[in-house]
């Protein structure tokens, strides 16, 4: 049977992929869910997994070149929050040797490989979709518990 839950807010922006945009959006995220009262650890996932998705498109997706980053966030009458974090970067060759946690394409040592896992275990769903010179999507869901269960 299909579920009957309805969409009650959403929200779309677009930004661009400057490094200050990663606290942008973890901001706008905060704002956006916190009006369904989340737990404080649901908050910080959220917070935690929008920052991993957002640094990934300005650091690998656009790389040292500019390009905007889309970003939607919806929430339903079940308490699921969607989260969408959209670059038309680069691309992702092997997207499932890229969720392998320590794996990264990184040169600088900057970066630990544990993005797509601390978004994966920070949210209930991750979706990634890429394709090569055309960029890529993530998808994220996390369900919220009842107020009440706080
Ligand atoms: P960390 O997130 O720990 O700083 P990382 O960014 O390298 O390191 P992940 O976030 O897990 O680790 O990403 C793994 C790899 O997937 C990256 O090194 C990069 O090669 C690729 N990748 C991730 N997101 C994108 C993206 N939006 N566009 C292109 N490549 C990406
Ligand atoms: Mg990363």
């Amino acid at each position: 049977m299909k579920d009957k839950r309805t969409l009650i807010n959403e929200f779309k922006m677009q930004i661009p992929s400057n490094s200050i945009n990663e606290g942008f959006s973890r901001k706008v995220f905060s704002a956006f869910v916190s009006m369904i009262d989340p737990t404080l650890s649901e908050l910080a996932d959220i917070r935690t997994a929008v920052s991993e998705a957002v640094t990934n498109c300005i650091v690998h997706a656009y790389k040292e070149k500019h390009g905007t980053v889309y970003i939607s966030g919806k929430y339903y009458s079940d308490r699921t929050v969607e989260i969408k974090i959209k670059d038309k970067g680069c691309g992702i060759p092997d997207v499932k040797q890229a969720m392998e946690p320590l794996y990264t394409t990184d040169k600088t040592g900057e970066r630990g490989g544990m993005g797509f896992a601390i978004m994966n275990s920070f949210t209930d769903k991750l979706k990634i979709k890429s394709e090569v010179g055309k960029g890529t999507c993530i998808t994220m869901i996390k369900h919220l518990k009842n107020n009440a269960e706080d």
